[in-house]
């Protein structure tokens, strides 16, 4: 099953309701297989828990990226932020600035974890389906789609000794697009993190089942799809009110287009009114219930 171009966890999560059936092919990587565990509210938190996470952090998004902290922190000024830091974003190096401001977001309270290598899908898309999966629906950003197994392990090791030589802890790793191939899974079950997330999941990787919590993630590349988002998203958290986790999974664009930021701050004020605990994705992790079944 190495040739899986994407995983049935991270597919299922375009149809709702479509659980991935269990591959005995697939190896000792149980997470790929398990049904998601659904849980009550309080599980993580009374009242409820909300993570707020800002994906494709970089040189070159920076601006965008503090802009987006900026208007959230004005709803509340301690909360914190998993920000999902990309070391090669599009192949450019990281920069002294940038690293500074990384050690500042740290010393704020605010988590970094690894969200792929350069970002970019490096293998040509086979065939028409693929091509619609990796190509339009990512738009070629899905770096771990596809890749063999001992590729995903080298992107992934390269990630942990740039985390480590800049002095950051790090606990977890959050594919590009959330897409991660069987191969991927593999080598990410053997490298040490303790969670990852997919679109519709929370993946603790310490032996905890997966926990069912659908993202809150916009698209911004038209706007007949920021209009979309803006109908779909606001819909998504009605039905996500008793979750035990709401992720608010931002982009750098998503602070650019006006009614699309204040979709997302709308919603984040009233989570936190409603009494929801903000949780970096490391406290979520440490808190999802081990000996959970469904
Ligand atoms: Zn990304």
């Amino acid at each position: 099953m190495g040739q899986r171009p994407m995983s049935a966890m991270s597919f299922s999560a375009l149809s709702p309701g479509a659980e991935a059936a269990p591959d005995p092919a697939a190896g000792p990587v149980d997470f790929v297989s398990l049904a998601p565990v659904d849980l009550p509210r309080d599980a993580l938190a009374p009242g409820g828990a909300l993570a707020l996470v800002v994906h494709d952090v970089a040189p070159a998004t920076w601006e965008r990226c503090a802009a987006l902290l900026e208007a959230a922190t004005a709803l509340a000024p301690s909360l914190p932020a998993t920000l999902l830091v990309v070391p090669r974003w599009h192949g450019a190096p990281s920069t002294f600035s940038f690293e500074a401001a990384m050690d500042a977001a740290l010393a704020r309270g605010h988590e970094l974890a690894l969200h792929g290598w350069s970002h970019l899908d490096p293998l040509p898309a086979r065939g028409a389906l693929q091509r619609l999966r990796r190509r339009f629906y990512t738009a070629g950003e899905g770096e771990f789609a596809a890749l063999p197994q001992a590729d995903a392990a080298r992107r992934l090791a390269l990630g942990r000794r740039w985390f480590a030589r800049r002095g950051w802890p790090l606990h977890g790793f959050v594919p590009p697009a959330w897409l991660l191939g069987a191969d991927s899974a593999r080598a990410l079950a053997a490298a040490g993190f303790d969670y990852s997330c997919t679109l519709d999941r929370f993946v603790g990787l310490r032996g905890q089942p997966p926990l069912r919590a659908w993202s809150l993630a916009f698209s911004t590349r038209a706007a007949w799809r920021r209009g979309l988002s803006r109908l779909w998203v606001p819909m998504l958290a009605r039905r996500l009110r008793n979750a035990p986790l709401l992720r608010f999974e931002l982009h750098p664009d998503d602070v650019v287009h006006p009614g699309v930021r204040d979709c997302w701050l709308e919603l984040l004020a009233r989570a936190l009114e409603q009494g929801r605990q903000p949780l970096l994705l490391r406290e979520v992790a440490q808190r999802m219930p081990r000996g959970a079944v469904d």
